[in-house]
């Protein structure tokens, strides 16, 4: 069977390769690819900055973002032959620490965690993989093939439930959002926001190109410019670019009480004129908290599936719009540039 390959480390190593069968050993569970949906995370391991390969092995199957067709599956594992499924990305630690032990992989205490297609773990960029049935999430049918959009919700279904749990802290009536960047992370962040009833705001840099009118079609208001002009009380803010300065230009403009959370990972290499002290004031006699999250457990991706089912019933053609290019197999590697237009590209294991 084909799949997509690389050397971590390698930057411009990544192939289309033969590839054996997967391994019995990676679970019971026998998945058919549908498609693969593209981040900057695949970007970085195709780049050579980021990924492990399994141990023993020099190349890493690429891919986190998955969406397949069960092939087999035993019999008790709740799935039959033809679900629509999505495989979960992080493996606990062999330990495992105490987080794990109880399937919060994503809050791991050791960073001896692994990740499919990311850290020391074969992805699901090939034809067909194997999973354990714990790690399947079942899809609504009719989700088709936005079911590869689970994934990246996933991440913003986590850090949204993480903010409701610090806003529960005190008394916690949120009322606006403002959501730092308009790509597939932001605009699914947005989406979420909306579904609880918050008035959204999504600031970018873009004025052209499909993310204003997404952002209109969602029922939130889109801004470029400052974060202040923006939204100037956010009672939470979702970060999603990673850009150093705006994370510190959004702790000065949200509300008191207000939650930042911080999903984007900064590239590094910029420095930022800071007034420390500054920061520590509005921190303190506001009450805000900042705190970063990243990955999911099962049940973000059971909630992501369920906030998806639910915008598909409520907007479909939305959510058709995020998905902008569907590239074949064949020319996988076209799935991995950026271009204009782009919000989330997913490679089409289907079409050819
Ligand atoms: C994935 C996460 C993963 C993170 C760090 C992201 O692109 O969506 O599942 O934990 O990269 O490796």
């Amino acid at each position: 069977m084909r799949a997509i390959t690389v050397l971590p480390g390698k930057d411009g190593s990544a192939e289309l390769t033969e590839v054996g069968e997967p391994p019995s050993s990676d679970g019971p569970v026998l998945v058919e690819a549908l498609a693969l949906g593209v981040c900057g995370t695949d970007r970085e391991i195709v780049g050579g900055k980021y990924g492990a390969a399994p141990p023993g092995r020099e190349r890493l199957v690429l891919g986190h973002e998955s969406l397949g067709r069960v092939l087999d599956a035993p019999a008790g594992a709740g799935l039959e032959r033809g679900d629509l499924v999505v495989g979960i990305v992080r493996r606990p630690d062999p330990v495992p620490c105490a987080n794990c032990a109880v399937g919060e992989w994503d809050m791991c205490r050791n960073g001896r965690y692994t990740e499919r297609g990311i850290k020391a773990l074969d992805g699901y960029g090939s034809q067909r993989y194997r999973l354990e049935p714990r790690y399947v999430v079942k899809l609504d049918p009719g989700l088709g093939h936005l079911g590869v959009l689970v994934e990246p919700a996933s991440v913003l279904a986590k850090a949204w439930e993480h903010v409701d749990r610090i806003g529960r802290r005190a008394h916690w009536e949120p009322r606006r959002a403002l959501v730092t960047g308009a790509g597939p992370i932001g605009l699914l962040a947005a989406l979420l926001a909306v579904q609880r009833g918050l008035e959204t705001h999504v600031l970018d840099v873009v004025t052209e190109g499909p993310k204003p009118q997404l952002v209109a079609d969602l029922g939130a208001s889109y801004h470029t410019g400052p974060p202040a002009e923006a939204c100037a009380d956010a009672d939470v803010v979702i970060e999603c670019t990673g850009v150093g300065s705006l994370v510190f230009d959004v702790i000065r403009c949200n509300a008191p009480g207000g939650i930042v959370c911080l999903t984007g990972i900064s590239s590094g290499g910029r420095e930022v004129a800071l007034d420390a002290a500054d920061v520590n004031r509005r921190l303190v006699l506001e009450n805000d908290v900042v705190f970063g999250s990243v990955n999911a457990n099962r049940r973000h991706y059971e909630h992501a599936a369920a906030a998806l089912a639910r915008a598909d019933r409520a907007r479909r053609d939305w959510l058709e719009r995020l998905v902008t290019r569907r590239v074949p197999l064949e020319r996988w590697a076209e799935a991995l540039e950026r271009r204009p237009d782009d919000v989330k590209v997913t490679i089409d294991f289907t079409a050819g």
